[in-house]
């Protein structure tokens, strides 16, 4: 089972795709992930990227490309995998498409989380992630405060962003218009793209999901 999340900034797509990962023992590809794991161990790659994504930039095609190939060729990804935060323009989309093909592999869905720009500022600004099990929930919706222990694994603490400031949150946004939301068409024309509210809860947000991948 191969599955792309798509959608803005704060949409919900690691939440679902964490979701996915305990139902379906399938790993998640976070190229956002993977590239704040290269800055916390302080890589040369995390060195050259710490700016970009502070200012809510984003990294170049060819370093994303080269980290997802390496990850779709772990044995993990056999059964299949999830793609968040990947293809992010129409460059990538491509990319992908070759990688796919060069690899045999098919992409069977693509899950566009729709939500209106006014809640994405305030889902990623409240947003607060779990420094062990990677958990995420959020300061204004569920209760929690930075530094508290997460109440999901009891052995992390729940941390923001640094680029989850109302100024970064606003040019990603920006950037997501300009060179994401593109890809929504380059996928509809390929018949693989749903469409999911994601203004509901994140549990009635899995289930509609999950209708769809077992119908
Ligand atoms: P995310 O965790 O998906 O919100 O990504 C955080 C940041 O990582 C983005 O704002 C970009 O700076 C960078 N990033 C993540 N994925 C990509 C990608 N596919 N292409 C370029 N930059 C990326």
């Amino acid at each position: 089972m191969n599955i792309l999340f798509l959608g803005a900034p704060g949409c919900g797509k690691g939440t679902q795709s964490k979701i996915i990962i305990e139902k379906y023992k399938i790993p998640q590809i976070s190229t956002g992930d993977l590239l704040r794991n290269e800055i916390q161990s302080k890589t040369d790659l995390g060195l050259q990227i710490k700016d970009i994504i502070s200012s809510g930039k984003f990294v170049s095609d060819e370093i994303v490309l080269k980290l997802v190939s390496k990850k779709l060729g772990q044995d993990d990804c056999e059964d299949g995998f999830i793609l968040d935060g990947y293809p992010r323009n129409i460059a990538q989309a491509e990319s992908l498409d070759k990688l796919f093909n060069d690899k045999n592999l098919t992409l069977e869905y693509v899950f566009l989380i729709d939500v209106p720009s006014e809640i994405l500022i305030q889902r990623c600004i409240g947003r607060l992630i779990c420094d062990s099990c990677g958990w995420i929930t959020n300061s204004f919706f569920d209760d929690k405060n930075e530094k508290e222990k997460c109440s999901k694994c009891n052995q992390g603490i729940l941390l923001k962003r640094e680029d989850d400031n109302e100024e970064t949150i606003k040019k990603r946004l920006n950037v997501y218009h300009e060179q994401t939301a593109p890809i929504i068409q380059f996928y509809d024309k390929k018949n693989i793209l749903c469409s999911i509210d994601g203004q509901k809860k994140p549990s009635e947000i899995s289930e509609d999901i999950s209708r769809i991948l077992n119908p």
